[in-house]
């Protein structure tokens, strides 16, 4: 048996402000029925071209960038209800720890999560840590490579079935 809790609670304090612009957004998502975008957000350089890579998708038409801090601990805000109530959910995470898959596939039904983990897609930079050891053209270059990526297989995948990542993930890389 293995000796992983396969299960872990975190506790956080809630609140009952919210952010103006978040709800401008999320109210205007849920209207043109944008799919949200979201990444890990890590630290390092991994987690850095996910981010790029995510903002990239969300700049496509009917896509929007969404806020897991929002998502997860003011669960009552538009951003929050945008991505719950949102047909799809993209999530890119930067590397074979799925960070934010592992977090959020228990907030927002899996089924409409479709998942990518990055790292997979460009395999580079796996003995850097800090996100400026590599030059920002480079970062935007490869984290152009994983948002074309991402579409491709969006687009492939609506194409051809419902459920994007479980159509295309076990061959090209998507998580889940
Ligand atoms: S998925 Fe990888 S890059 Fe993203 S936060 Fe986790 S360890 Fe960092």
């Amino acid at each position: 048996m293995s000796s992983v809790v396969q299960k872990k609670t975190v506790a956080f304090n809630t609140t009952n402000r919210s952010c103006p612009i978040g709800e401008i957004t999320g109210k205007k998502n849920i209207i043109e029925s944008k799919i949200p975008v979201i990444s890990c957000e890590g630290a390092c350089i991994r987690g850095e071209i996910a981010r790029l890579a995510a903002n990239n998708v969300s700049k496509e038409p009917g896509y929007g960038r969404g806020c897991h801090g929002e998502l997860i601990t003011v669960p009552e805000s538009a951003i929050a209800k945008w991505m719950q109530s949102a047909e799809k959910v993209v999530l890119i995470d930067g590397c074979f720890l799925r960070c934010h898959g592992r977090i959020i596939e228990n907030i927002i039904d899996k089924d409409k999560l479709i998942q990518f983990d990055a790292l997979s897609h460009y395999k580079r930079y796996t003995d850097i840590f800090d996100y400026d050891d590599v030059p920002e053209e480079e970062r935007k270059e490869v984290a152009q490579s994983v948002s074309d990526w991402v579409m491709e297989n969006l687009n492939n995948a609506s194409a051809g079935s419902e459920s994007a990542c479980a159509a295309s993930g076990a061959k090209v890389g998507c998580c889940g």
